[in-house]
């Protein structure tokens, strides 16, 4: 037997079904093709190294690898479901990092997403850690409305100084869960945020000078109501660069963080509906600014794939789905830039490097600014702890995550660290704010406008 079954997997074999401590009961989650795909790890262990999950607990069993084998034993019914097994699925950030670097092509991200859709439905999803984010992402998140409301109360309280207050009981006394839980909302939201947009009330932005595209553009939640600087910026670019921007007001969210945490019918609901907006409209592409949404969007055909009526329209309408700096890349970016003095340093969000294959573009874009001095970040494909929800699911390992990267930033010396998420940048502010880093955090959609002189 080798080394990694004998001592880490036997080990949480023990602990997390053979001994039945806490067997919750006999799980045989996967079909027969799904198992299949399980197969396809041949045990090499090159994945572990890039694990941030792993990294923190040196845990095989918290690694891709080990994971991957659990499942096959869960399967084989050879162990049984355990809360300890449980844990081991749920602390996965789903950044994909190990199926980038794995040499037998395992689709992990496909498999994670799977198992969280199964055990959601068989009620062991991964949001039973918290009922009031599970609330939060099911009704409110996906909904721009809703979120904004929810986003207008939450500063209305703090407004009023009853964060600070409750921040104050709960160093001091014993908080329930639920309300620090609040806290950690509240923590994560932006201390500001501009309101409106250039663009409200109208649906297409006409392009500068001639048109060379006419693309399609996806409002997403997050951008929409925390970071509607980012949607003005990326909008304004894409016009700026000959696109003709059509915002057709029926979008709603992509279904990324629905898909993330299993809640697998309403994202595909969600797909649905964006595929029947976005298809009468004649574009030459779709495009997002975030990339949890691309990554989203362009696996729509793998959604739906079992769709009558929706999987060739799926499948056409992933195809037309780029990221923002990739499609940029194909206009003439550089011609109208305007040099930028300062040193900047960019971080690979999860889903646009190991899941979308998008690792040179923005470093293109941002190396082209005349005057700007680009550093490369260490550990630039680690992730920063933010991962779609993950951040506010299992706050300490986050947090673990997130201190790295801040710490990998001071050391690059940059005055500015680029992203290409909405999710990375919220996690990034939230992270130079907790930790007083004298670095500003922008979305390379902002950057680009300041040198093209045409931000806020
Ligand atoms: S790199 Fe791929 S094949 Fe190797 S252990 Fe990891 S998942 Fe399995
Ligand atoms: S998706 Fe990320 S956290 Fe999960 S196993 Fe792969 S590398 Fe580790």
């Amino acid at each position: 037997m080798p080394l990694f079954d004998a001592l880490s997997f036997r080990k949480t074999v023990y602990a997390s079904g053979g001994c039945h401590s806490d067997a919750l009961r006999p799980g045989i989650i996967l079909s027969e093709d799904e198992h299949e795909l399980l197969l396809d790890c041949v045990r090499c262990g090159f994945c572990l190294a890039s694990c941030p999950a792993f990294a923190q607990t040196l845990d095989e069993a918290d690694s891709p690898r080990g994971r991957l084998h659990l499942l096959r034993a869960l399967f084989e019914g050879r162990i049984n479901l355990t809360e300890t097994l449980l844990k081991h699925f749920d602390v996965c950030l789903a950044c994909r990092a190990c199926q980038a670097v794995c040499p037998s092509g395992v689709r992990y991200g496909f498999l994670i997403e799977l198992v969280r859709a199964r055990l959601e439905r068989m009620g062991y999803g991964v949001t039973r850690h918290s009922p009031l984010l599970r609330m939060l992402i099911k009704w409110v998140f996906p909904y721009r409305r809703r979120f904004n409301a929810f986003v207008s109360f939450v500063e209305m309280v703090r407004k009023i100084g009853l964060v600070k207050l409750a921040s104050q009981l709960a160093d001091n006394i014993a908080f329930t869960d639920r309300l620090r839980k609040w806290l950690q909302v509240e923590g994560m939201l932006p201390r500001e945020r501009q309101r409106n947009a250039f663009y409200d009330g109208r649906s297409v932005i006409p392009p500068k000078g001639k048109r060379r595209m006419r693309v399609g553009f996806l409002l997403g939640c997050a951008s929409d109501v925390l970071l509607k600087s980012v949607n003005e910026a990326s909008v304004k670019v894409l016009a700026h660069l000959g696109c003709e921007v059509v915002i057709p007001n029926g979008q709603t969210c992509c279904g990324a963080i629905a898909m993330h945490v299993g809640f697998e019918e309403d994202a595909k609901r969600f797909a649905r509906r964006n595929i029947e907006v976005f298809e009468k409209l004649g574009l030459d592409a779709i495009v997002t600014n975030a990339a949890g949404c691309g990554a989203a969007m362009k696996e729509y055909s793998q959604w739906l794939r079992d769709d009558e009526l929706f999987s060739e329209r799926a499948f056409k309408f992933s195809s037309l789905v780029r990221d923002f700096s990739e499609l940029v890349c194909e206009l003439p970016f550089s011609e109208t830039m305007k040099p930028l003095l300062m040193r900047v340093t960019y971080d690979d969000p999860c889903h646009l490097l190991h899941a979308q294959g998008i690792r040179e573009q923005p470093r293109k874009l941002i190396a082209a600014i005349p005057s700007i001095e680009f550093v490369e970040l260490e550990e630039s494909d680690i992730c920063c702890g933010g991962a779609g929800i993950y951040g506010l699911l299992f706050s300490e390992n986050s947090m673990w995550l997130l201190e790295r990267k801040l710490e990998r930033i001071r050391e690059s010396g940059a005055d500015v660290v680029v992203t290409a998420n909405i999710g990375c940048q919220l996690q990034l502010q939230y992270g130079v704010r907790c930790y007083g880093l004298n670095v500003k955090v922008m979305h390379i959609a902002e950057l680009l406008a300041l040198s093209y002189e045409i931000g806020r």
